[in-house]
């Protein structure tokens, strides 16, 4: 081998790389999915976050005769002086009919999508966890795992793709039966209020939690996705923060942002997970290591980090229509194959 070979890995070496098995955890928030559709649904909707939520819902009539200051950027805030006031049931009721209808209509666009390319980047051992409780992640899995062999999916806050049985505490997509007892599965209750936002509440989601809490503890790197960690999630960060351990035990492991917020109002908000020059920062997903090094996310990190080589880039063909896209990921699925195989 030259020098050089032995210092750097090609694209090609990388590829062939089959090593970590411990999982990539990815946690998104509303602003994943507004990265992934910046011009609104298959249907032109245009995606809310918290702080357009009441105008993109148009929650104001509904709002208009409760005496409620909607005009606070806090949507958790008004659902919570709702919920505090039983002369409201109504109204709340209500607004939790139209919030749920919308997040259930909204359909994927035909072109592949950040989360096409997210899901298809990533291995079955690896995570997908997320905030959101549009079903854009679910209708991207169900049109890529017809080839592909995709990662978990949790969803924290709930979600209007997935339905539930209590009794049996058997998930499954929403309009699906139970498939133990062969009721319908219910959907989600995915509003609460801040004061009782308590997770082990709600049979479903303290399961999500549970299992993620886990896989935080065994993850060899974390990417953050459009995620604001909202003041109202302070359980949330909680949580996470305990599972993901103490910063100055965990060596190596590697912490990265997707966001457009800057870099500094990052750090604040993540500080206590980020363990000193393990961090990186991006405002593009196509920036990020799952876009980089595509299903070798684990692999590159090993040549990179512990064994200090130089790599290449792998990027994701972001242009690509699902035919050829497919073909592409197709290479790096049968090395994957051909490994379980021997
Ligand atoms: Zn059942």
């Amino acid at each position: 081998m030259s020098k050089q070979e032995t210092y750097t890995i090609s694209v090609e070496q990388e590829i062939q790389h089959i090593e970590m098995d411990q999982p990539h955890v990815v946690i998104l928030g509303a602003g994943a999915s507004c990265a992934a559709f910046p011009n609104g649904d298959k249907n032109d909707v245009k995606l809310p976050l918290m702080n357009n939520f009441v105008d993109i819902l148009g929650l104001k009539d509904l709002l208009s005769g409760t005496g409620i200051d909607f005009k606070t950027e806090n949507f958790e805030e008004i659902y919570s002086q709702l919920h505090q006031d039983a002369a409201h049931r109504k109204t709340r009721e209500e607004l939790e009919k139209v919030i749920y209808e919308f997040f259930f209509r909204l359909e994927i666009t035909s072109e592949p999508t950040i989360y096409d390319h997210l899901l298809l980047s990533l291995r079955e051992k690896d995570y997908v966890v997320t905030f959101n409780w549009d079903s854009f992640l679910l209708q991207a899995g169900r049109r890529n795992s017809r080839r592909f062999k995709l990662p978990r999916l949790l969803f924290l806050h709930g979600n209007v793709g997935v339905g539930y049985c209590e009794k049996d505490k058997v998930a499954g997509l929403i309009g699906n039966n139970c498939s133990k007892c062969g009721g319908a599965l219910a959907p989600i209750q995915f509003l609460y209020p801040i004061a009782e936002k308590n997770y082990h509440l709600n049979g479903f989601i303290s399961l999500q939690w549970k299992e993620l809490e886990e896989q935080l503890r065994n993850a060899f790197m974390i990417t953050i996705f459009g995620y604001g960690a909202p003041k109202s999630d302070v359980q949330a960060i909680e949580l996470m923060k305990s599972a993901w351990g103490e910063v100055t035990q965990r060596d190596m492991e590697q912490t990265e942002i997707i966001d457009i917020r800057s870099e500094d109002d990052l750090c604040s908000t993540w500080e206590p997970f980020i363990n000193t020059n393990h961090y990186e920062t991006h405002s593009d997903f196509y920036d990020s290591w799952i876009s980089k090094h595509p299903r070798r996310t684990g692999e590159a990190y090993i040549n990179q980090y512990k064994n200090s080589k130089f790599i290449y880039d792998n990027p994701v063909p972001k242009e690509f229509g699902f035919t050829e896209l497919w073909d592409w990921y197709d290479r790096l699925m049968q090395v994957e194959e051909f490994h379980e195989n021997t």
